[in-house]
């Protein structure tokens, strides 16, 4: 099947073969040229594209294999969603040990870019609880691999963007939950420096923390917004289910971005001052809490045909308060920017992969309209106070870093080469490697 490839930001656009894997105990089909693993296409850039070449699609590779439940051990094929094991385990009183802002990534997916959450100043990425998992290599070769048995394969693919075989299945630990209910706080924070000290003081007693922050504000107010903190409910405080969450959907792509120097000043003004009080707590299900944008569909389209572009870096401590500033500054001062800025403290814990994104320090992650030169100008200028101040920008979320950055970030990167599958490549692979 050809097909434009699309990934979460529309933007590269490309043209692959597309050949979806039904059954996880047969070989990969031959192909001319180079392949590369598709899970449920929600990283915003071109990791999950190969321009030219051949994609094969893992969501068809969607059965549950085995599940304890007295244990919240879950063997399942790697094209399982995220959303499908939620359906499957949190009635029986199991939850995912991690999980990113929404649910329809698939477990390859989630393995192969070590996706982290709110939580990973406890739990860490994904890859912590991966248990094992069968690596397809395009030779016929398959691997069992785990933190014990060919632990190197399992450092290499845990957060190997798919380029060191196909995951066909795989084991993982889920955790136990009481209800599918949190108890959430938001707390209004007036700059950036407000939401150190929140972070500082949360990360103890709050499982799973967040900001969301007003990329417009100046000044004084730089860094302005709402600090989310949460932790599961002790137990259920009420029985019904929750109605399924989509309600709304961008039915079709404007021609312009809808995203521009206006409409952000107006909505990020009016979403921080819509929280009147300092503090407000609520008790909430599960998916508006982890998943607030699940509810609108095709919400990407929103920023028109030319799509948009993610920056998502991350700044380690000593430098963190300093250079974050810097990037907003630069933000702000650019007009460009978007409704959502995250600003979120990562934990110490070291990532299980080799190249693995998530490391100890502040994240920050917001979206722009693609305007071409503009953006790119601005991502560059973005990319020189993230390398200067020693960090790095997040493979999953990116279509523009140069091999030079690349190679800066991913200290990894020279061992990694080793078990890169000779039969496989991505767009942003051959962009980045060099
Ligand atoms: C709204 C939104 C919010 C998000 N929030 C977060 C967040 O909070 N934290 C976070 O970390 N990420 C976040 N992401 C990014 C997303 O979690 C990752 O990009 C995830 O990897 C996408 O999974 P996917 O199944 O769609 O995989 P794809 O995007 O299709 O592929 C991602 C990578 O996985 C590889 N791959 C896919 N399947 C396999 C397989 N079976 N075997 C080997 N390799 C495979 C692909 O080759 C590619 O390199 C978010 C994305 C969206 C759209």
């Amino acid at each position: 099947m050809k097909g434009a490839g699309r990934s979460w930001g529309r933007y590269p656009r490309t043209r692959e073969n597309v050949i979806p894997l039904i059954d996880r105990h047969r070989d990969l089909p031959e192909i001319e040229g180079l392949g590369l693993p598709l899970g449920n296409a929600r990283s915003y850039g071109d990791s999950c594209l190969n321009d030219g070449g051949t994609l094969f699609s893992t969501r068809t590779l969607d059965r549950f294999i085995a599940f304890d439940p007295l244990t919240g051990v879950l063997t399942c094929e790697a094209g399982v969603l995220l959303s499908e094991i939620l359906d499957l385990a949190v009635p029986q009183g199991w939850f995912l040990p991690v999980t990113p802002g929404t649910r329809f990534v698939t477990v390859g997916g989630a393995i192969a870019n070590d996706v982290h959450g709110k939580n990973h100043h406890r739990a860490g990425t994904f890859g912590h609880h991966v248990i094992a998992f069968e690596l397809l290599r395009t030779s016929g070769t398959r691997l069992h691999c785990s933190p014990e048995k060919n632990s190197e394969w399992f450092r290499a693919t845990v957060g190997g963007l798919g380029l060191t075989g196909i995951v066909v299945w795989a084991t993982i630990q889920l955790r136990r939950i009481r209800s599918p209910w949190m108890s959430a706080e938001s707390h209004k924070f007036g700059n950036l420096g407000e939401f150190f000290t929140l972070s500082k003081d949360s990360d103890q007693a709050y499982e799973y923390t967040v900001a969301w922050i007003d990329c417009v504000a100046r000044g004084a107010s730089l860094g302005r917004g709402l600090f989310s903190r949460a932790n599961h409910a002790p137990a259920c405080p009420d029985t019904r289910p929750y109605p399924s969450q989509r309600s709304l959907a961008m039915p079709l792509t404007p021609p312009l971005s809808l995203v521009n120097r206006l409409s952000l000043k107006v909505f990020n003004t009016l979403y921080y001052h819509r929280q009147r009080r300092q503090v407000s707590h609520a008790t909430m299900h599960y998916q508006p809490f982890f998943y607030p944008l699940d509810s609108i569909t095709h919400w990407n389209r929103m920023y028109g045909p030319k799509g948009f572009l993610q920056y998502q870096c991350v700044i380690p401590p000593e430098a963190a308060e300093d250079a974050i500033r810097e990037l907003i500054e630069t933000i702000s001062g650019s007009g460009l920017g978007s409704f959502l800025a995250v600003l979120k403290q990562f934990g110490e814990r070291p990532s299980p992969g080799m190249l693995s994104f998530a490391r100890p320090g502040t994240t920050l992650a917001l979206d722009f309209p693609n305007q071409g030169t503009t953006t790119f100008t601005l991502l560059d200028r973005l990319d020189a106070i993230t390398a200067s101040a020693h960090g790095a920008v997040y493979p999953a979320k990116d279509a523009h870093m140069s091999a030079a950055h690349f190679h800066c970030y991913f200290p990894g990167l020279d061992s990694f080469r080793a078990f890169v599958d000779p039969g496989l490549s991505s767009s942003l692979w051959r962009r980045v490697a060099g």
